[in-house]
């Protein structure tokens, strides 16, 4: 498709996504916005996943099927390993160099916990956690003789 415009924007999480949605279909515009991942994570249910009330999938929105209505915007799942900000250009793992208009940097940002566990800070880190916990309330056999660590478990699915 041909445009005026090529605004390509680093990262699909919540301000990137944001971005795409507001310029999606506006005339004369194109959109490439690339994701390592490919999907877009909602950071703040993190806690939820890691205390069982929902599974990573649960949080877990693919770039693609948020914008298979939108055909100005192309989602590419591709790590960005290198940014030009005077040559306007980005350059992607997959070999292929960007050329944009408008470059939106929306990569999020490297959370500090300051030396402290944070067991909800990442979903694989969320699903050890929430292993963890199943076990301790009920899973695991040495629990599972003490009727009141059981009615405690009824709680974790
Ligand atoms: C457990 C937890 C709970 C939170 N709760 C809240 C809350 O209640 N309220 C609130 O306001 N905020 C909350 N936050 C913070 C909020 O989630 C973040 O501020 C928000 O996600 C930041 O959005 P972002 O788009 O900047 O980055 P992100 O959402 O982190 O998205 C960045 C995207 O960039 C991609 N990316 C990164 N590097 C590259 C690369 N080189 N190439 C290609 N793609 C790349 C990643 O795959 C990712 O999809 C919470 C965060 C956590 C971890």
């Amino acid at each position: 498709m041909s445009a005026d415009v090529n605004v390509v924007i680093v990262g699909g999480g919540l301000a990137g996504v944001a971005c795409a949605k507001r310029l999606a279909g506006k005339p004369g515009m194109r959109v490439e916005l690339i994701d390592r991942a490919g999907f877009q994570q909602f950071q703040p249910l993190l806690y939820q996943v890691a205390t069982a009330e929902l599974t990573s999938k649960d949080v877990r929105f693919d770039l693609d099927r948020l914008f298979r209505h939108h055909p100005s915007v192309n989602v590419r799942k591709d790590d960005v390993t290198a940014i030009d900000p005077g040559a306007m250009t980005v350059t992607l793992a997959s070999g292929d160099t960007l050329t944009a208009d408008h470059l939106v940097l929306a990569a999020g940002a490297q959370p500090n916990f300051f030396e402290t566990p944070a067991p909800a800070s990442t979903r694989s880190r969320c699903t050890a956690s929430r292993t963890r916990c199943g076990s301790a309330a009920g899973c695991s056999p040495c629990f599972r003789t003490s009727p009141r660590t059981r009615r405690w478990s009824t709680r974790v699915r």
